[in-house]
């Protein structure tokens, strides 16, 4: 039997990146330390907050909203809620749902489904169909403009996502092979603007693993279903190297968010938050005059 590297109890993982084994008691303490530490570090949770949950009803959301709901549910100064977007996607979403409405059934936490069918007249399944763009454009696009409408309208002060630190050294790895700094200024958390919720991400100092570990621990469902149009090769190709890289160099990934940490303050000077308009058709926020949903609805409403 492995033994935990703190105590004499059975490991359940070996953590690379810190060259030791953990028990049950002392990987969840190390795993919900580092979720505070993300959340102190960047402020993210302040007295007062009303904490949307993006829960799309995979491994990730599931997680968070059983560990903010454990960390910080009991404060009587916080309110937190979850939104799940139903993009409409056959076979892959409705399972997924399913698990969003128990999991926060269980948790009893206040829980809203929101529709692409019904906000927009379409499933995304339809507007691929109907529209040339890639799956991904439709579905990135709507998914965030509905998940910040819903939750400036249910009153949040916050937006909380999954994105784990795989997520994140992907995304920032990804930029700079781009050479996309401005995509890259992205991923620095926002000042607050009107009508937009200010987005955060609890778990970007956890491994993907250590949230599926965390999750199967605490026996909640774990969905590894994978979208049928996801279609990311260079993604990919970005994964699988950040993979084999951490595997023989264990730490790397925080090195990578570390570095992009460091590049913060220039990343600020370099591209300030534009102030945002609002839309002229439909009144959300947008660097633009009209909103890239509404530009979207609008070829997809043009085609027959
Ligand atoms: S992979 Fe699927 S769920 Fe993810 S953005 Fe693309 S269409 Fe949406
Ligand atoms: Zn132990
Ligand atoms: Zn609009």
């Amino acid at each position: 039997m492995i033994t935990c590297s703190k105590c004499s109890r059975r490991a359940v993982i070996f953590q690379r990146h810190a060259n030791r084994h953990l028990c049950k008691r002392h990987f969840i303490e190390d795993f919900e330390r580092r979720v505070k530490l993300a959340v102190k570090k960047y402020d993210m949770i302040q007295k007062g907050d009303r904490i949307a949950i993006a829960l799309s009803g995979g491994k990730d959301s599931v997680t968070l909203a059983f560990v903010l709901n454990k960390l910080y549910g009991f404060r009587s100064d916080l309110e937190f809620f979850a939104i799940t977007i139903d993009e409409g996607i056959a076979g892959y979403r409705p399972p997924t749902v399913e698990i969003a409405r128990k999991v926060t059934e269980q948790l009893g936490m206040e829980h809203l489904v929101v529709s692409f069918e019904e906000n927009f007249g379409m499933t995304l399944d339809e507007m691929v169909k109907r529209g040339d763009k890639k799956p991904c454009t439709y579905c990135g696009v709507f998914r965030k403009y509905l998940l910040n409408r819903t939750a400036r309208e249910m009153g949040a002060t916050k937006l909380a996502t999954g994105h784990n630190l795989d997520d994140e050294t992907q995304t920032i790895l990804l930029n700079f092979l781009n050479a996309d700094m401005e995509r890259m200024a992205r991923l620095v958390p926002q000042r607050v603007q009107e009508g937009l919720v200010v987005r955060i991400k609890p778990f970007r100092y956890v491994y993907e693993k250590e949230v599926v570990v965390y999750g199967f621990l605490h026996e909640l469902p774990m969905d590894f279903d994978e979208c049928p149009y996801s279609h990311f090769p260079v993604r990919a190709a970005v994964r699988d190297f950040l993979y084999d890289f951490e595997n023989k160099y264990p730490g790397r990934k925080f090195s990578v968010m570390s570095s992009f940490e460091k590049l913060i303050p220039c990343l600020k000077e370099i591209y300030p938050q534009i102030d945002l308009n609002r839309c002229e058709r439909c009144g959300e926020p947008t660097p633009r005059r009209i909103c890239q949903a509404c530009k979207l609805l609008e070829e997809l409403r043009g085609v027959d």
